[in-house]
């Protein structure tokens, strides 16, 4: 077995935890009375199943917010994961990391098959239920889930500080837009986001700032956005309020 590491475990209340993995990914475990759901397994250095386990004697069923290998890459201990198959070929190019390939293949490892979920599909944890929200920009296929007896949406990388909407991958900024403009319809209903790099939660009002700011965007109005340097490119990223929070865009 390769060195495994333990992230930390944020209880949320007294049925969701947050496991944050070293600052670099963020899963969640999500306990009903019959069934716990596992959001996301970060990169694949952490054992989640083995933390989920430990959490919670109930069930699990795994979801993947997309397909980026810093959410699906620990889903090598589990046996099934539910994701929109639109991030399919993301997932599986990802997974093709040679030295990540390496690594699983030398340990005995293997990724399970994907299934894939629905917009507006709801999985019942038992007096809980997460309703999946097609919201596809950062990937194709991003998902969120909306858990509304806790008044709490499970962004992904959808909703989150700095969006990256640049990547090759990545959908038009007026796709972002119409897929929150659905999810708006049930605003009233969440008043915490985590999302996908979360080490605590928020408030919803980054839903709403988000969306002044990508119909800002939209609207051509640039003249203060800036150069974003990300993983040795140079995209253009439009800021909003608070300082920090930003839309990087193609
Ligand atoms: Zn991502």
């Amino acid at each position: 077995m390769f060195q495994l590491r333990k992230p930390e475990i944020i209880p949320v209340n007294d049925h969701i935890w947050l496991l944050d993995d070293h600052h670099e990914a963020t899963c969640y475990v999500v306990a009903g009375n019959t069934q716990a759901m596992v959001i996301d397994t970060s990169i694949g250095f952490c054992n989640i199943r083995e933390i989920a386990e430990s959490l919670t004697s109930l069930p699990l069923v795994l979801v993947n917010t997309h397909g980026h290998i810093d959410h699906v890459g620990g889903n090598w201990g589990f046996e099934a994961a539910y994701m929109n198959l639109a991030d399919l070929k993301v997932a599986e190019e990802d997974y093709g990391i040679p030295r990540l390939r390496e690594t699983i293949r030398a340990n005995g490892l293997v990724f399970p098959p994907f299934t894939h979920v629905e917009d507006g599909h709801i999985f019942d944890l038992g007096g809980l239920e997460l309703q999946v929200f097609y919201l596809p920009g950062h990937t194709a296929g991003e998902i969120a889930l909306l858990d509304r007896k806790d008044r709490i949406l499970f962004s992904g990388d959808g909703i989150v500080e700095q969006l990256w909407l640049q990547l090759p991958e990545s959908q038009p900024v007026k796709t972002q837009i119409e897929g929150m403009e659905r999810l708006r319809r049930y605003r009233d209903s969440f008043d915490t986001i985590l999302h996908g790099h979360s080490d605590a939660p928020m408030g919803a009002e980054l839903f709403d700032t988000m969306l002044d700011a990508l119909k800002d965007l939209e609207a051509g109005n640039t003249e203060h956005d800036v150069d974003y340097e990300w993983l040795g490119h140079v995209s253009k990223a439009h800021p909003f309020q608070p300082d920090g929070r930003k839309i990087v865009y193609k």
